[in-house]
């Protein structure tokens, strides 16, 4: 029961994870006590990404390393706690933050871009749920 209504809270990002896993043909798999489903040949989406959509962390299986893992499994428990909420609060700004970083930070080291990255508070906020330390 606990399992439907949780779905169903998360209605709109599951709905997305599930087309895109399809999409990307990913495989379920269980690692670092995270369930996510890994593409091993990423098509559109997800090449060199990770994305936290409901029930689904969708990932490249060339960067599914623990603390990648991890950090979804963070925005993941984020998605639960959000709800409805998740897309707006924590999705959008997601995606603005990529951009911005690849747009905006050409000349950064890869060090420096991974900081500011994982500052922003949504990020931050995901490192501390899914324990992962930088
Ligand atoms: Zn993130």
């Amino acid at each position: 029961m606990i399992r439907i209504i949780l779905f169903l809270w998360q209605l709109p990002q599951n709905v997305i994870g599930f087309l895109i896993a399809r999409i990307e043909r990913a495989v379920k798999r269980t690692d670092f006590k995270t369930t996510y489903y890994a593409t091993s040949f990423p098509g559109p989406f997800m090449k060199r990404c990770a994305v936290s959509l409901g029930d689904f962390i969708i990932i490249d299986s060339f960067v599914a390393t623990e603390q990648n893992v991890r950090h979804e499994r963070g925005h993941q428990i984020q998605s639960r706690i959000l709800g409805p909420l998740y897309l707006l609060v924590i999705g959008i700004p997601s995606i603005i933050g990529n951009v911005i970083d690849r747009v905006a930070h050409k000349g950064w080291s890869p060090q420096k871009s991974e900081q500011w990255y994982y500052s922003l508070p949504w990020e931050h906020w995901a490192d501390s749920l899914g324990k992962v330390r930088r």
